[in-house]
């Protein structure tokens, strides 16, 4: 059986089917470009790259557009208040959700942005003008009257009927519950970033990017579309208002919302002190793929609790993996195979795609893999695993980080990276003890210490216990703890 995804528009779990064969085309809304990404954010963020490399393994062609929002009313807020252009304030934070979300190791989608957009959306606007879904204000400002589109409401199940006909709004997130017609172009107003265009002087509503951009990507009717559930209602329902007002035909197939992450049991504010960007986190010294491996062990759909305890048993999960990975790479095996163990592998990668295809259930993927890893550390202890097995068993653990993407140990790079640019703002006082411990290990590379290892192995060999003695105090100065195992010497990083 195939993938099964819960779809927000028909309120149920449904077979996923693209459109057109084997290509799947799927968007998201990226970040409003205003301030560092938080936790929540990047839970959406790996949500969605989580269902994007399960796509990919499931043999799909996928096509991922991701919008940058880099024009709303908080940035041209922020923008004037720090006296700097809309570019000059958004190409900053822009460069920083990359940078975040490439130490989360979430794979780029094809990005757009909205302010690269500008005329296209104009355009899209006029041919509403002319189907009559608009009106214009007398400043200049177009709305988009909501009474003209009988499925309003279709996707957020909201019952409008009895709204007031005419009741509008410009800002670009409004009140849950009120159907209000919604700006589609906002009129210049003073000392504010605005485009000359085919439709007048102004700059776009929010709602109208994502229909603009999505639909020259992948023309009227696309598989996919995602975001957190915060979007459902307005961003998403005007979303298909205006896009299928325009073309009459059905816009997006499939609707995916990642439920909203609560911080220890609440709601995360900047006036509860449990508002955490990425960056926050890495300073107090948590490893990114603690992070990303939190973000990913509660179903999308689930409600996940962001909790520094359950960031520690992350970095516990992680740690156990790799300590596998590093048992089968690092020790010489048998030839041949056994039964047990090969079985084992095929049962575990059947075992992760039907929890995965369950609407990504990756709990149930992650507890097969630990499952693997009980059974697998059991015989390795009891010297039953030969050569092949090792394959074997190292094919389903690359299976499941090509979803789940933590193996690779690339934490300490990443790390000084975020300790330098904190340095680089001014911002020393929030570098943890324990960051400048785990980023100083980071100065040696794993070539260096695998030659320093072998270098202080040969020592104790030739009893050179002084020489020896002082290369592993040079390693544990670097951060890099040397263990020895029944399996012999290996090292890991603090
Ligand atoms: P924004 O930058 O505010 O436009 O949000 C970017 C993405 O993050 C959107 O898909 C939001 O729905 C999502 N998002 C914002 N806050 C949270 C949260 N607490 N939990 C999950 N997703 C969130
Ligand atoms: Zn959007």
């Amino acid at each position: 059986m195939g993938l099964r995804l819960y779809n927000t528009l028909s309120g149920k779990v449904e077979e996923f089917h693209p459109l057109d064969g084997n290509r799947v085309r799927m968007y998201a809304c990226g970040p409003t470009v205003y301030d560092y990404g938080h936790i929540g954010n990047f839970r959406t963020f790996i949500a969605v790259d989580l269902l994007y490399r399960f796509l990919r393994q499931s043999g799909y062609d996928v096509r991922y557009v991701m919008n940058i929002t880099d024009v709303d009313d908080k940035i041209i807020r922020n923008s004037a208040r720090d006296g700097v252009t809309v570019q000059q304030y958004t190409a900053k934070f822009t460069q920083a959700f990359l940078e975040d979300s490439a130490t989360l190791n979430i794979e780029q989608p094809v990005l757009v942005r909205a302010t690269e957009h500008i005329p296209a959306m104009a355009d899209f606007i006029a041919e509403l003008v002319k189907k009559g879904f608009t009106y214009r204000t007398d400043d200049g400002s177009y709305y988009f009257r909501i009474a003209q589109f009988p499925g309003y409401g279709k996707l957020s199940k909201k019952d409008f009927a009895g709204m007031t006909d005419g009741a509008r709004v410009d800002v670009d997130e409004y009140e849950k519950d009120s159907a209000r017609d919604f700006a589609l172009w906002k009129a210049p107003k003073p000392g504010e970033a605005s485009w000359d265009t085919s439709i007048g002087p102004g700059r776009p509503g929010w709602h109208i990017e994502c229909s603009v951009m999505s639909m020259e990507q992948f023309g009227p009717s696309f598989d996919l579309h995602a975001g957190g559930e915060d979007l459902i209602f307005p961003h998403h329902e005007n979303e298909i208002a205006q896009s299928e007002a325009l073309s009459g035909k059905p816009f997006v197939r499939h609707w995916f919302h990642a439920r909203f992450l609560l911080v220890e049991g609440q709601k995360m504010s900047k006036s509860l002190g449990n508002f955490f960007t990425i960056r926050d986190l890495v300073l107090r010294g948590h490893k990114p793929s603690s992070i990303r491996w939190l973000l990913t062990q509660v179903p999308y759909r689930n409600q996940l609790n962001f909790t520094f305890d359950g960031l520690k048993s992350a970095a516990s999960s992680v740690e156990k993996l790799r300590n596998f990975r590093f048992r089968l790479t690092s020790t010489q095996f048998p030839a041949g195979a056994t039964p047990p163990m090969a079985q084992l592998a095929d049962e575990t990668i059947a075992q992760m795609k039907s929890a995965l295809d369950d609407d990504l259930n990756t709990a149930e993927a992650q507890a097969a893999m630990f499952d693997m890893l009980r059974k697998a550390n059991t015989a390795l202890d009891a010297g039953q695993v030969r050569q092949d097995d090792v394959k074997s068993l190292l094919g389903a653990l690359d299976k499941f980080d090509e979803i789940f993407g933590v193996l690779k140990d690339d934490d300490q790079p990443k790390m000084k990276a975020i300790l330098d640019w904190a340095r680089a703002e001014g911002r020393e006082k929030e570098i943890s003890p324990e960051l400048t411990e785990i980023a100083s290990s980071a100065q040696l590379g794993d070539e260096q210490v695998n030659r320093k290892l072998a270098e202080m192995e040969a020592a104790r060999k030739a009893r050179n216990f002084k020489s020896s003695d002082a290369l592993r105090a040079e390693l544990t100065a670097a951060g890099i703890i040397v263990e020895n195992t029944k399996d012999g010497v290996r090292w890991r990083r603090k």
